[in-house]
C-alpha cells in the first residue's frame, strides 16, 4: 500500500465523518424541518415536572391531552449501551425516566484496549451520563450501586436508598470470568473498566521499565514477556497493539533493551483465533498475528497463574504443564453476567444460564413479569437460528431501543411490537495497523479496507461528538507517526506500581 492510496483511504474517512457530523449538527442546531417545508410538529419539553406538561397529540395518539396525570415510572439500571440507548429512545414519551449507574459516564468498552496501550486516553472513550442526557428533561440521573431488588413493592435497593418503579429495565452488563479461579484475578487482570485499562497499561510500560533496568537477562526476559489469554476480538486487539508498542512505538526509546524483542504469546483454549468467523478470515487473522510475531498457542489452556509466571497445558492433557516465565498477564478470555441477574432470579426464579445470564422471553421481559426487562449481555436471547445472541454493543443498543418502544406503546395503549429479533449489520475484529477482518452479510474483507471499515464503524459508535473527533485526530496523528500519546504513568498508575513492587519485593 502506498503513501498516496493510505492518504486517500484516511481522507475517505474524514470525508465520511464530516459527512455524519455535518448532518448531526443539523439535528443539535435544532433546525426545525417545519423550516424545510416538512409537516412535522415539534415537541417541546420545558417544565422539569412533567405532570405540569400538556402532551400534546402527536407524542401520545391515544390520549391526545393528560393533564396532572402521575407519569408511569421507568428506572433503568445501568448506562451502558442497553440502559442508555432505553432513556434515550424514552425521551418523547410520557414517562418518568430514573437512570441508574455506578458510574457517573457512558463508557465506550470496545476502544478500552487502545486506553490499555496508550493510545488514546480514559476521557476519549467516556462521556458524562448527564452531559448525553442534559436535553432529556424527562430523565434524572441516580449515581449509585445497585444492590438488590425487591419486586414485591416494586422498588429497586440501592447502596443509599430505594427507589421505586412502574416499569424496570435492568442492563447492568458483565464481568471478567476466570472460571472458578478468581484469584487469578490479581495477576491477570481482565479489561472491563477504565482503571482496568489503566492499570494494564501500567503493566506494559512498566514491564519494559523493569526489563531496561533488569541485569540479569533470563529475569529481563520474563519481563519483556506478555501473555494474553484468549484469543477472541479483545485478546487478538491487545496483542496486536503489544506488538505494535514493541516493534514501533519504544523502539528508540531504550538503551539497555531492545523493545523489539518482546515476546508476545496469546494462549487460546479453542482451535482457532477469532473462532466465530468463517475458516477463510481466521487463516488470515493468524498470519496476520503471526506477522507480528505474536505466537498463537490454540488447544491450550492456562491451568494456573502467578505473579511471575502462567503454566498452560494443552486441553487434551497430552503434555504436562508448561511454564512461560513473565511477569504481564492480561486476561481476555471470558466474561459472565452482572451478579444482579442472580438477583433477579431468586426473586422471580427466573432461569439463568452457566454464565449468568437471565433467560429472558422474546419481548425481553422476565416470564411472569411484564413490568422488567433484561437487555444487554445480562440478557440471554436467541436468534432466529435458535443460537444466543452474542454480547456485542449493537445487541444492547437495538434492545435497548425494542424495550422503549414496548414501553411507549403500552404507555399509548397501543398494541405490543413483535417479539425482540436482532438485525445483525455485520461483525469485524481488528488485529493491529492496517489490519482486520470482517464479516457484513455475505461479504468478507480483511486487511486494510476491513481495517477503515472498523475504524469508521467505531468512531460512528462513540456516543459523543466532542469524543468522536478526538479520537479521529489522535487516530490520524498516531497512524502518520507510530506515537500513543497517553504513555505517562501517573496518578492511580504510581499506586499500582507501587502495589506490584511491593508483591514483588514480598515474594522475593
Ligand atoms: C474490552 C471490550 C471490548 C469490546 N469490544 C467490542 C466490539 O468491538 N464490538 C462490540 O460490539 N462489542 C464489544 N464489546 C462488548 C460490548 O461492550 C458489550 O456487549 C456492551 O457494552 C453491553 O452493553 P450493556 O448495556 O449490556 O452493558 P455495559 O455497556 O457494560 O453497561 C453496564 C452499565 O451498568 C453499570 N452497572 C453495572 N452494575 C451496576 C450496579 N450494580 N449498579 C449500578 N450500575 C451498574 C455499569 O457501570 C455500566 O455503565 C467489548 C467489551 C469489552 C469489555
Amino acid at each position: 500500500m502506498t503513501f498516496t492510496q493510505c492518504s486517500s483511504q484516511i481522507a475517505l474517512l474524514l470525508l465520511l465523518f464530516f459527512g455524519q457530523l455535518g448532518g448531526m449538527r443539523l439535528a443539535r442546531l435544532k433546525l426545525s424541518p417545519v423550516k424545510f417545508g416538512l409537516p412535522i410538529r415539534m415537541n417541546h419539553w420545558s417544565a422539569p415536572d412533567l405532570n405540569r406538561i400538556i402532551i400534546e397529540n402527536n407524542i401520545h395518539r391515544s390520549s391526545k391531552v393528560k393533564l396532572m396525570q402521575t407519569p408511569h415510572r421507568v428506572v433503568v439500571v445501568g448506562g451502558g449501551f442497553g440502559g442508555l440507548f432505553a432513556a434515550r429512545s424514552l425521551k418523547k414519551v410520557y414517562v418518568d425516566v430514573t437512570l441508574i449507574d455506578r458510574r457517573n459516564f457512558h463508557l465506550f468498552q470496545p476502544l478500552l484496549y487502545q486506553v490499555a496501550t496508550g493510545a488514546l486516553s480514559p476521557a476519549n472513550i467516556a462521556a458524562p451520563l448527564r452531559s448525553i442526557l442534559e436535553r432529556q428533561k424527562n430523565t434524572r440521573i441516580i449515581l449509585d450501586e445497585v444492590v438488590d431488588f425487591d419486586v414485591e413493592s416494586r422498588e429497586v435497593i440501592t447502596a443509599e436508598g430505594r427507589v421505586p418503579y412502574d416499569t424496570l429495565i435492568v442492563a447492568a452488563g458483565s464481568q471478567q470470568s476466570y472460571f472458578g479461579q478468581d484469584h487469578w484475578e490479581e495477576f491477570a487482570p481482565g479489561l472491563k473498566s477504565i482503571e482496568d485499562a489503566t492499570s494494564i497499561r501500567h503493566r506494559i510500560l512498566y514491564a519494559f521499565e523493569a526489563a531496561e533496568k533488569e541485569p540479569d537477562p533470563v529475569k529481563r526476559e520474563a519481563w519483556l514477556t506478555f501473555v494474553v489469554v484468549g484469543a477472541g476480538p479483545t485478546g487478538c486487539e491487545m496483542a496486536g497493539a503489544i506488538a505494535e508498542i514493541a516493534h514501533h512505538t519504544l523502539k528508540q526509546e531504550f538503551r539497555t533493551i531492545n523493545p523489539a524483542d518482546a515476546k508476545l504469546i496469546i494462549v487460546e483454549a479453542a482451535a482457532d483465533p477469532l473462532s466465530m468467523y468463517p475458516a477463510d478470515l481466521i487463516a488470515k487473522a493468524r498470519k496476520s498475528l503471526e506477522k507480528r510475531d505474536i505466537q498463537v498457542r490454540t488447544n491450550t489452556k492456562v491451568v494456573d497463574v502467578e505473579h511471575d509466571y502462567v503454566e498452560v497445558q494443552p486441553v487434551d492433557g497430552s503434555a504436562d504443564p508448561e511454564r512461560i516465565d513473565c511477569h504481564t498477564v492480561i486476561w481476555a478470555a471470558g466474561v459472565k453476567a452482572s451478579p444482579l441477574g442472580e438477583m433477579l432470579s431468586i426473586q422471580t426464579a427466573v432461569p439463568l444460564t452457566r454464565g449468568g445470564k437471565v433467560e429472558v422471553q422474546q419481548d425481553l421481559t422476565i416470564p411472569g413479569h411484564p413490568e422488567i426487562f433484561v437487555v444487554g449481555d445480562m440478557a440471554q436471547v436467541l436468534n432466529r437460528d435458535g443460537k444466543p445472541l452474542p454480547g456485542l454493543a449493537p445487541v444492547a443498543m437495538q434492545q435497548g431501543n425494542y424495550v422503549a418502544n414496548v414501553i411507549r406503546n403500552r404507555v399509548n395503549e397501543k398494541p405490543v411490537p413483535a417479539p425482540f429479533t436482532y438485525k445483525d449489520r455485520g461483525s469485524m475484529a481488528t488485529i493491529g495497523r492496517a489490519s482486520a477482518i470482517a464479516q457484513i452479510g455475505r461479504w468478507k474483507l480483511s486487511g486494510f479496507f476491513a481495517w477503515i471499515l472498523w475504524l469508521f464503524v467505531h468512531i460512528m459508535q462513540i456516543v459523543q461528538f466532542e469524543n468522536r473527533l478526538l479520537v479521529l485526530v489522535q487516530w490520524s496523528w498516531h497512524y502518520l507517526t507510530f506515537n500513543r500519546s497517553a504513555r505517562l504513568i501517573t496518578g492511580t498508575e504510581e499506586q499500582h506500581e507501587k502495589k506490584l513492587e511491593e508483591e514483588l519485593v514480598g515474594r522475593h
